[in-house]
């Protein structure tokens, strides 16, 4: 496996970079207006050079793993069954660049109902039981808000904040700003970041 090793600033632990975990909407597809769901695949809009930077990662032998809260389930707005068939179409639409996702993992839960809906651990936990040689130390979380950024926190990862559309920003995104160790605009830019040395 082709490993990178970037630095991330002062008393972050140099290793190399292995897994890179995703949040999805607002890294990888167009975050809707506060309140609205990306419910089916024709709300699903890519966002630029997301296709080519995760197909840089998979090149350079980095896995790729979507992490995803997807409380809209169980507000009743779609099925799992939706959130997979969507995953289904993205994963074909990147083929058509050679990119892959390596796995999907999503929080089908609202609030206070499990372990899984970030910033908890379980669908790292998911996503390790799946792939044994995950850790921490050699994963970076990259995420738009606030509890993707203290997920990667708590479990030991390093992150990156994605700034994305300035009006789209949850509460909090902020703070996830200056919480993370680095900050992009964009997936491309945070690949390239990676990639390049
Ligand atoms: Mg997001
Ligand atoms: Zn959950």
């Amino acid at each position: 496996m082709i490993t990178t090793v970037r630095e991330f600033g002062m008393n972050v632990p140099i290793a190399a970079v292995e897994t890179v975990f995703l949040d999805r909407d607002g890294v990888i597809n167009e975050k809707l207006p506060e309140g609205q769901f990306v419910r089916s695949w024709a709300d699903f809009h890519m966002l630029p050079g997301v296709p080519e930077a995760i197909a840089r990662l998979n090149r350079a032998g980095i896995r790729v793993i979507v992490v995803s809260n997807q409380s809209g389930i169980a507000r009743g707005l779609y099925r799992a069954d939706d959130v997979l068939e969507m995953h289904r179409k993205l994963q074909a639409s990147l083929a058509q660049y050679e990119a892959r996702i390596d796995g999907f993992y999503f929080c089908p839960h609202g609030n206070h109902q499990c372990n899984c809906r970030k910033p908890l651990p379980g669908l790292y936990e998911q996503a390790a039981a799946e792939f044994p040689s995950i850790a921490p130390a050699t994963s970076v979380m990259i995420g738009d808000s606030l509890p993707d950024i203290e997920f990667g926190k708590r479990l030991g990862m390093r992150t990156i904040f994605i700034e994305g559309n300035p009006e789209r920003q949850k509460p909090g995104a902020e703070a996830a700003a200056m919480l993370a160790n680095r900050r992009f605009a964009s997936l491309d830019q945070a690949a390239g970041f990676l990639l390049t040395d």
